[in-house]
């Protein structure tokens, strides 16, 4: 065994998991049965542990054993789901620490990322435990003199596909507000970096979540995913991932005749004014595009900069770029670790040739380290607007800079792709600044300013940046259906042949 196979073990066995990833069907960790899954450590790219697709049949488990809890745990008060909850983030903090390391080995994020995000677990279950008996509905005054009111219900059980880029968060980000509204959970996260959703669950469970409400599939999109997405008890589909697996998602829901939520990609426009302070919109813009290697769906990859101070800001990124520190996940001191699996680092070195090629100037740092899937913070400088690397998400450190000459421009130029997730705007000048917010077509828009998140606030895109919303209250919604109750209190009943008004 090597040192990081040492590491992996070790955590695992710290999490109360086994040596390799199991599904969590009812509260046991049982092997998969079908083809086998690699789990490749970024840094050194050696195998860390292989291990059996889930495949349909545990899928199908899952969503029966989830059926059955959910109706119990549904029928529990409000203040007694929120309680269970505060001990699931009281418990996510105690055991941040190999949360965090296993995060860190096997997605490449650097721990400091990792604990920042898993202590943004603990937040989500915290809060949405503090809604889970305070979700009602409201008294309607309908003409007909009827009591008419209305009751949010949960939906019954939910299924969530999470990507690889930031899987302990967006399992938390989705479990959190489904089971604080009573709904049952199956769970599958990437097949790529499985084992935080299904350490997240377990730790749960030993705190009082009931067995089988929450299920975690370790597996594979078409064969588990596919078999949980068309069975009988799942009433919504959330999807979290790219939009070319989206699409094939949503088509599978809504033949079903199931709704979704897709969270899908973006192509974000940080947009920078003359009368910004460079140095902020420098350090914005770097953190925009470079933190998490640019593997975030809000990544700021246009850098959209007013002409006049175009040159001087893309001298300061580049400048910049040597002082960021790129290395092991694991290290204490690094920033930006490797691209986390070898498909995408092929996407990401294919995407800067393609742009090459188009006629852009590649700015990009000296060095990287001897080993590891590791893309050096790059500026894309000399393309348009319609070009390729500008359009299509990269999902690297790698950020095309534009020039533009008026407002109107840079606005016309964000709004110019078929997404519509996230951007900002550096300047000096707030009716400029609000000006700019209301008219980029963005779910999730910052001023002066980038990356402020929070599980109160709401999030979610248009086009191919997806439908519907997660986090804050709307997350509420989107886990509960309204039902409208009428009651007659006059002393003959009012009935019609027909409708009664
Ligand atoms: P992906 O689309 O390749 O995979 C996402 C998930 O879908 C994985 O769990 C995968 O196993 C599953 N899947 C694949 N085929 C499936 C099928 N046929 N049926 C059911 N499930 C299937 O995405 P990725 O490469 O893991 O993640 C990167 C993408 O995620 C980027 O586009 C990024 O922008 C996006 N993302 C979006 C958000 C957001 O909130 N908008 C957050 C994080 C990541």
């Amino acid at each position: 065994m090597t040192a990081r196979t040492d590491i992996f073990t070790s955590q695992m066995a710290a999490l109360g998991l086994g040596s390799k990833p199991q599904s969590l069907i009812n509260g046991t960790l049982v092997d998969g049965t079908g083809e086998t899954i690699t789990l490749v450590d970024p840094y050194t790219e050696q195998t860390l542990v292989v291990y059996p697709d889930a495949g349909a049949e545990l899928a199908i488990a899952a969503c029966e054993t989830a059926q059955v809890a959910q109706l119990q745990w549904a029928a529990l008060s409000g203040a007694a789901r929120g309680q269970v909850m505060q001990d699931i983030a009281r418990t996510v903090l105690s055991n941040a620490e190999p949360l965090a390391k296993i995060e860190a080995l096997i997605a490449g994020k650097p721990i400091r990322d990792c604990r920042v995000e898993v202590a943004k677990v603990a937040e989500m279950f915290a809060y949405y435990g503090g809604w889970a008996d305070k979700i009602h509905g409201e008294v309607i005054p309908v003409p007909s003199g009827h009591l008419n009111y209305t009751k949010r219900e949960p939906l019954g059980v939910v299924f969530q596909i999470t990507p690889w880029n930031a899987p302990i968060f967006t399992g938390g980000w989705q479990i959190a507000p489904a089971i604080a509204t009573g709904n049952g959970v199956v769970i599958k996260p990437s097949e790529l970096t499985p084992v935080t959703t299904v350490a997240l669950v377990n730790l749960a469970e030993q705190v009082g979540l009931p067995k089988g409400l929450v299920n975690v599939l370790c597996g594979l999109g078409p064969t588990a995913g596919q078999a949980a997405i068309e069975h009988r008890a799942v009433r919504k589909v959330i999807f979290v991932g790219s939009p070319e697996t989206g699409r094939v998602v949503a088509k599978a829901a809504a033949n079903a005749l199931k709704p979704a939520v897709l969270e899908l990609g973006g192509k974000s426009a940080n947009i920078v004014f003359d009368d910004a302070n460079l140095k902020h919109a420098c350090l914005g813009t770097q953190a925009a595009i470079f933190s998490s290697a640019g593997q975030s769906c809000v990544a700021g990859s246009r850098l959209l900069v007013h002409r006049s101070v175009h040159a001087e800001l893309v001298e300061m990124l580049t400048d910049g770029m040597n002082e960021i520190k790129l290395g092991d996940p694991l290290d204490e001191a690094t920033e930006v670790g490797p691209i986390s699996n070898a498909r995408q680092f092929a996407h990401v070195g294919d995407m800067v040739a393609r742009a090459k090629s188009d006629g852009a100037s590649v700015l990009s740092r000296d060095t990287t380290p001897d080993t590891g899937y590791f893309v050096p913070p790059t500026v894309l400088n000399g393309l348009s607007n319609i070009d390729h690397a500008a359009q299509t998400e990269i999902f690297g450190p790698v950020v095309a800079a534009i020039p533009f000459d008026t407002e109107e421009e840079a606005i016309t130029l964000a709004n110019a792709t078929d997404f519509g997730l996230a951007g900002a705007v550096w300047t000096a000048d707030v009716g400029r600044a609000h000006r700019v917010a209301d008219h980029v077509r963005a779910g999730t828009f910052w001023i002066n300013s980038y990356k402020a998140i929070h599980v109160s606030s709401p999030f979610g895109g248009s086009l191919n940046s997806g439908f519907g919303r997660s986090s804050g209250t709307d997350a509420l919604m989107e886990y509960t259906s309204a039902k409208s109750v009428w009651l007659d209190s006059a002393s003959t009943p009012r009935i019609a042949f027909g409708y009664v008004s």
